[in-house]
């Protein structure tokens, strides 16, 4: 089977939200990474996520072209052709883009605040004194002077437009859409703004099928060029209000999924480091509820899912989540055998002393192949932890 149809995708996400399971979203940066995944979701009879970053779509590209979308399209273009090989359903998504002021939206509305300032904006880039008096949240917190490092870039514009558009084309000439779903994490900006930007995105994704993810609250902890690990800890957990706000905001433009958070961290950390609250989601799906009925529930995202024991994933199941995002466990899955291989044949693998180790020991396949076992074994938890084995709705939608 290909890659899930739009149709199949909503239909995925609706069988998990009534069924009270979710599904797997594993980070890949390679085609090792995607046959590991493929491999789990197979064996488990499971329909799952496979997504990329900015970052593994930079790498994929190859290091002297360094093009995040190219990367992108080849690891979805790898993914099409491979998941066709097996009776599971697989949805493609982007992880993580966080928008900065060189997307347009922030630039108009920079544009914007500075014409009601009386300010000018300067020709550099840089963002007038007046502005960031009036905006502390753009403000560097160690040079003041300056606009935060998080926001100085921006990925809308550079990575997620151009893959919409390339689905758009794709789909212009009768073809399937490149990727399922995309996540917008404007979580950097004012609810207001985050939400303002969402609804920019959520209005081209809609016409071409395709899903949104959002975020509102701060996930903890680092990621790729992300770095939240001294955000004030009630940032990491979404409020009843803010929750409503994002309903409000998005209802009716369109469908999408919504990372809210609950303590949540990115990373792998030792018992006891970090506090989850899946309690948060219930209160504000609550809320959300008792406002608006009950169609009105999310379809929730649990960013940061490695390292989280199962009582705690099963508890946000009934809470609607229905995508939990794994990364950091299947990472050390992958290399871990690796590691092992290479101290078990260290002079198989290595030249050492003028002698000539063993072809079959360094032949990349021989490790990457254990990488793979490793990491559909890790991935095997994941999903039995999340209730989606067995339940393929493969030949169903
Ligand atoms: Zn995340």
């Amino acid at each position: 089977m290909p890659i899930a149809t739009p149709k199949q995708y909503a239909a995925m996400l609706d069988a998990a939200q009534k069924g009270n399971y979710a599904y797997a979203a594993i980070n890949i940066t390679s085609i090792s990474g995607i046959n590991g995944a493929l491999q789990a979701f197979a064996d488990l009879k499971s329909d799952g996520i496979i997504q990329v970053s900015s970052g593994a779509g930079e790498f994929a590209s190859g290091q002297k072209i360094k093009d995040s979308v190219l990367g992108s399209i080849v690891l979805a273009e790898a993914c099409h052709t491979l998941a066709a090989k097996y009776n599971v359903l697989i949805a493609l998504h982007t992880d993580h883009c966080q928008p900065g002021i060189k997307d347009s939206y922030l630039k108009n509305w920079l544009k914007s605040e500075a014409t009601r300032l009386k300010v000018e904006m300067p020709a550099d880039g840089s963002v007038p004194e007046a502005v960031l008096e009036a905006h502390p949240w753009l403000r560097d917190k160690k040079d003041p002077k300056a606009v935060d490092k998080s926001l100085k870039g921006g990925k809308v514009d550079s990575w997620l437009k151009p893959l919409i558009k390339e689905t758009a084309r794709r789909r212009a000439a009768g073809q399937a859409n490149l990727f399922q779903s995309h996540m917008l994490d404007a979580s950097n900006l004012p609810l207001a703004l985050n939400m303002g930007m969402s609804q920019e995105i959520l209005k081209e994704c809609t016409p071409n099928e395709i899903i949104l993810e959002v975020e509102a609250g701060v996930v903890g902890g680092k990621e790729e060029g992300m770095d939240n690990t001294d955000v004030d800890h009630s940032k990491l957990y979404t409020t009843p209000e803010d929750m409503v706000a994002v309903y409000e905001a998005l209802n009716g433009l369109g469908r999408y999924m919504f990372a809210a958070t609950f303590g949540n961290v990115h990373g792998h950390y030792k018992p006891g480091a970090v506090k989850l609250r899946p309690d948060i989601l219930k209160k504000g799906q609550d809320a959300v509820v008792k406002k608006f009925g009950e169609k009105a529930a999310f379809d929730l995202v649990f960013h940061g899912g490695s390292g989280t024991p199962a009582h705690e994933i099963h508890e946000t199941l009934g809470y609607g989540v229905i995508k939990m995002n794994i990364d950091t466990d299947t990472q050390y899955a992958f290399t871990r055998p690796i590691a092992d291989h290479m101290f078990r044949n260290y002079e198989k693998v290595m030249k050492v002393d003028g002698e000539i180790g063993e072809k079959d020991a360094y032949d990349p396949r021989a490790y990457l192949k254990l990488a793979e076992n490793g990491v559909a074994k890790r991935m095997g938890e994941a999903i039995t932890d999340l209730k989606s084995d067995g339940k393929t709705i493969f030949g169903q939608a």
